[in-house]
């Protein structure tokens, strides 16, 4: 007998609030027809970078191509020497998109390595070492030495003695976050800056409550995007989980013998793009289960 497919999405699904304000920065630009461009991707999703780049947001990889106009900051912020170089250039307006809970871990690195209690302590982040948030973080940091942790396993093998300053990047789970602290408290005396973003935890939090009450979830983000790949991982340990980009990766054999779908989207995905994707589902549900 066939069975009814429900579908839900999740509490906290989809831009969060620093997206969504740079998007809108890019948008009042490209509107006033002026010449934009963006230093790397200005958000992790392919497909509305693509949609901004229609309407004439141009992506540079390279700073010494930017003569003049106006430069977007990223959401995930830049190199501090960067963007120092950005300001010396009097023919460049900067609009600084720079998510202001990014900032705020900018300014804690930037005042850890200053002030005079804590520059001779070590900073450790937990992150991705390669992702762009990581990299300027770093960046803030210019005394003293600073360490990336990505993982339980790293904190265990760290042998550098001394005090430590542990600060987060703003997507990073909790659980992973705490994990690594305790284990660097064993061996440390250790003062924790936990600049994890509300918008990543509430997103964290409704995908898990959702991939406990149904048979399949679907995660809608970037498979550039950190917070996509996580909310991939917490799903995949409740539910069966797949992580898409479009709605061309949808299969229909996905959604035979089950009652329930879960829908949801890292802080990078569009409306647009959750909203093309619920109609295609309910969609096959119409053609297979009506
Ligand atoms: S995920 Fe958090 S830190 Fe990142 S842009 Fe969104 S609100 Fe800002």
């Amino acid at each position: 007998m066939k069975q009814r497919l429900k579908i839900k999405v999740a509490d906290n699904a989809g831009f969060c609030f620093g997206v969504k304000r740079a998007i809108n920065l890019a948008e009042e630009a490209a509107d006033k027809k002026r010449k934009v461009c963006t230093l790397g991707p200005i958000i992790h999703n392919p497909q509305e970078v693509e949609r901004l780049e229609k309407k004439k947001v141009e992506i540079l990889t390279d700073i010494n191509k930017i003569k003049s106009g106006f430069i977007i900051l990223r959401t995930h912020g830049i190199p501090f020497d960067l963007h120092k170089k950005l300001i010396k250039n009097k023919n460049i307006n900067i609009i600084d998109a720079t998510c202001p809970f990014v900032k705020r871990a900018q300014v804690i690195m930037e005042r850890l390595s200053t002030d005079i209690k804590s520059k001779d302590k070590i900073v450790i982040i937990v992150g991705e070492r390669v992702h762009p948030e990581v990299i300027a973080l770093m960046s803030y940091v210019n005394s003293g030495k600073c360490v990336v942790i990505e993982n339980v396993t790293e904190a265990k093998n760290f042998k550098d003695s001394g005090d430590l300053n542990i600060v987060s990047q703003t997507t990073q789970t909790p659980e992973n976050f705490e994990s690594i602290v305790k284990i660097l408290k064993k061996q440390h005396k250790v003062k924790v800056y936990n600049t994890i973003c509300k918008a990543t935890l509430d997103r964290q939090k409704s995908a898990e409550k959702l991939a406990k009450s149904v048979d399949l979830m679907i995660v809608i983000g970037g498979r550039n995007s950190g917070n996509t790949t996580r909310l991939a991982q917490i799903c995949s340990t409740n539910t069966k989980t797949h992580h898409i980009e479009t709605v061309e990766s949808i299969k229909e054999e996905w959604f035979k013998d089950i009652g329930s779908v879960g829908l949801t989207a890292g802080a990078s995905t569009p409306d647009w793009i959750i909203e093309g994707i619920k109609k295609k589902v309910v969609g096959i549900r119409c053609k297979t289960y009506s």
